[in-house]
């Protein structure tokens, strides 16, 4: 509801106890709620009288703060879009609901103080050889102190391997000390800190300077750069002034990998937060990090709400990614309304990447943001030569050239690993009849199903339906029935074949959807335990493999001629983050790309002078087209199960005169029919943030009025990331 409800405080509650943030329990219709105190007034224009009173004042420890409040009210603002349910996207999930909260301490577990120093490595060495994953743990645990269940289980280790431990009595469980961060020397490890390079230290240092006030800051610097060594070395500052660090990655980024460089740094409490998470989990990371206890709060997306109580920095690394936007109901930016935040609480904030979005880009050369850059690689490694192979020039097999077969050939032969990507999951994206051609649709997309071999299922990737494999034809009744195409499933089954002498291993959404079997792979693909990667864009960012020399990219072609502007911007910054993963160490790293189209300007751009190069251009178009950067937009989506339905809906609502703002449509979205439903576009435009959001609120106006309100589902998307929908 876009609407706020008063409520009264009875005799029995006294006034002064309440305060802006509180959680209250109220009646609401015929049920109780939780609600959120959003402001204390005297009076009210509605009958008093006639006011519920509030039941119950939730405990203090489960409220917002003021600040908090806000920020919330400042984002629900800003994305037009109902407080209530920005709120509730800032409450662990246990807080929006009215039963009682246990907040006491949770079980952490350290090393048995009795086994001290050459006594545990003892302890450690006996246990057998079988047990390689409980020595693992152990060493896991030996230099830290209180982990907490979602560490363990982020590292990788398993509750029976955590059990095995404690019952050997090599571990011992207390219960996590309730007390605010305090920072002391030994916060700080400093035997594996890198000397940094002069552009690293001058980052570090600009950065350092200017800790007590905000600023936007962009670190541009190629992948392999030492980013996230000068995260680390600005964070010491901060936790050393005993303010907390938040740090949102996406979420892919959030590997046992990056986890593990953070905690080896430092040794204070680190939260983390993302999806995978149990919902008491979420609580006590949300508590942990209100009450002050927590240090550095690693987090995805929706981390930028976390209740900090002495915010210091916020860091948001790999700035780019499409997975800090939400792409359902209150569809925020991360990134975005974490520099709302910092500039609020005035702190700085650091973005970075290798391939900052235009957004960010232009943001940068106009002086809004702070700009630095880190063009050299860290340490001994070079960043890796791109080649462009024409597959019209190749002999190809299973989607692979005979020049990519070579390059793998003789990579493998060195003993090097080989990282294959292809952006598409299942083992083939439609099935076909090869006597009449039919394919294989879900009658409520109008897309092909993917044929995914292994689960005996065919999917749709656009609404999640799924059933057999069918073995005839829908149209002819042959049984000529054949995949069409290749997904990573197939891939991965032929590159076993090809290369039988070597192990492959697939990391997709499909492969690892199982708790802890992504760190699982990982962690073999490090110990070399394969020598081929298949997978898709999951492997392109973060992931640090130092034997990985080439790097393969099967298919771009699909970007190259997009209906969404923002698509080749989206290919480059991944085929830059895929190259990225070739050749990390001392080894040189190859990428090879194979395309139809080796031609075109995108690509030769690319390659020939680098993702800058290729940003400023993109830029320049842009600019002449007036679209993002250089303008402003939002989208209203609508749908229903008749295309009439949405399409008069949004003509209906767009009457009116929007001053110095665009609209453009409605028009059928380019997916014009998902899961049964029929869907429409309404585009608004314009050159200034202030009469797009007036034109916005002009919408919504007519939308209260629309007789056709209640027959659609529509949504408002302020600054879409996504036109395809
Ligand atoms: P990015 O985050 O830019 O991709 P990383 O911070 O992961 O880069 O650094 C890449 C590698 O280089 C890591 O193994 C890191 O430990 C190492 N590294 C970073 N800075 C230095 C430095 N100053 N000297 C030596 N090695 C470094
Ligand atoms: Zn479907
Ligand atoms: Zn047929």
């Amino acid at each position: 509801m876009r609407q706020s409800f008063t409520y009264s405080i009875p005799e029995s509650l006294k006034a002064e106890d309440f305060s802006v943030g509180d959680r209250v329990l109220v009646s609401f219709g015929p049920r109780k709620l939780i609600g959120v105190v959003l402001d204390l007034v005297d009076e009210s224009e509605l009958d008093v009288e006639k006011l519920k009173p509030i039941i119950e004042l939730m405990p203090q420890e489960s409220k917002l703060s003021k600040q908090q409040i806000d920020f919330l009210s400042l984002c629900a603002r800003y994305y037009h879009h109902p407080i209530g349910d920005v709120i509730s996207q800032a409450l662990p999930v246990l807080l929006r609901q009215t039963k009682s909260v246990d907040l006491s301490p949770e079980p952490c577990w350290d090393v048995n103080p009795e086994l001290e120093g050459d006594a545990f490595k003892q302890a450690v060495s006996k246990l057998p050889k079988s047990a390689a994953k409980q020595v693992a743990l152990a060493n896991y645990v030996v230099d830290k102190k209180h982990l907490t269940w979602p560490q363990i289980r982020m590292a990788g280790f398993s509750k029976a391997q955590l059990n095995a431990l404690l019952k050997k009595d090599l571990l011992v469980e207390g219960l996590l000390p309730k007390e605010i961060f305090n920072y002391s020397d030994d916060c700080v490890n400093h035997d594996d800190k890198p000397q940094l390079s002069i552009e690293q230290s001058v980052v570090v240092s600009a950065i350092n300077n200017q800790l007590d006030q905000y600023r936007c800051h962009l670190i541009d610097g190629i992948t392999g750069s030492g980013k996230t060594e000068v995260y680390l070395q600005i964070i010491e500052q901060v936790i050393a002034q005993n303010k907390q660090v938040l740090v949102l990655v996406p979420e892919i980024g959030l590997t046992p990998q990056t986890l593990s460089r953070f905690e080896k740094r430092f040794n204070v409490p680190v939260v983390l937060q993302h999806s995978a998470l149990t919902d008491n989990d979420r609580l006590q990371t949300w508590h942990r990090t209100k009450q002050g206890e927590a240090a550095i709060i690693i987090a995805t997306r929706s981390g930028v709400f976390a209740p900090l109580l002495k915010p210091g920095i916020i860091i948001v690394d790999e700035e780019h990614d499409g997975s800090l936007k939400q792409q359902e109901g209150f569809r925020y930016h991360a990134r975005d309304i974490a520099i709302l935040r910092a500039r609020q609480l005035n702190i700085p904030i650091v973005l970075g990447t290798a391939t900052p979005s235009l957004e960010t880009l232009h943001n940068a050369q106009t002086g809004k943001y702070q700009y630095h850059q880190l063009t050299k690689r860290a340490g001994q490694s070079q960043l890796a030569k791109i080649e462009l192979i024409d597959m019209a020039r190749q002999q190809v097999e299973f989607g692979l050239s005979g020049s990519l077969k070579k390059a793998i050939e003789t990579t493998l032969a060195r003993g090097e690993q080989v990282l294959i990507f292809l952006n598409r999951r299942g083992f083939a994206p439609a099935i076909t009849c090869e006597e009449c051609r039919w394919i294989a649709d879900c009658q409520r997309c109008n897309k092909p199903y993917t044929l995914h071999q292994n689960q005996g299922l065919l999917v749709c990737h656009h609404c999640g339906s799924q059933k057999r494999i069918v073995r005839q034809c829908g149209q002819c009744g042959s049984p000529r029935i054949k995949p069409l195409g290749q997904g990573t499933e197939q891939l991965e089954q032929r590159l076993a074949d090809l290369f039988p002498d070597y192990s492959s291993v697939r990391i997709d959404r499909d492969s690892t959807r199982r708790k802890g079997e992504l760190a699982k792979l990982l962690q073999q693909v490090t110990d070399k335990e394969h020598q081929i990667l298949v997978g898709t864009q999951m492997l392109a960012k973060g992931h640090h493999f130092p034997d990985v020399t080439l790097v393969a990219v099967l298919d771009v072609d699909g970007a190259l001629f997009s209906y969404d502007f923002r698509a080749p911007e989206h290919m480059a910054q991944l085929l830059v983050q895929v190259s990225g993963r070739a050749g990390r160490e001392s080894k040189p790293g190859k990428v090879i790309i194979q395309t139809n189209f080796p031609e075109h300007p995108l690509l030769q751009d690319l390659v020939q002078n680098g993702y800058p190069h290729f940003a400023r251009y993109a830029l320049m178009e842009r600019q002449q087209a007036r679209i993002p950067p250089f303008g402003f937009q939002a989208l209203f989506r609508a749908e229903a199960n008749y295309p009439n339905m949405p399409e008069s809906f949004l003509r209906e609502v767009s009457q009116g005169d929007f001053a110095q703002c665009l609209s453009m449509g409605p028009i059928a979205a380019a997916q014009e029919k998902k899961a049964g439903k029929f869907r429409y576009h309404l585009l608004l435009q314009a050159q200034e943030r202030k009469y797009l959001h007036l034109a916005v609120r002009q919408v919504l106006a007519n939308i209260e009025q629309s007789s056709l309100q209640n027959k659609v589902r529509w949504t408002v998307d302020i600054d879409p990331q996504e036109l395809s929908w």
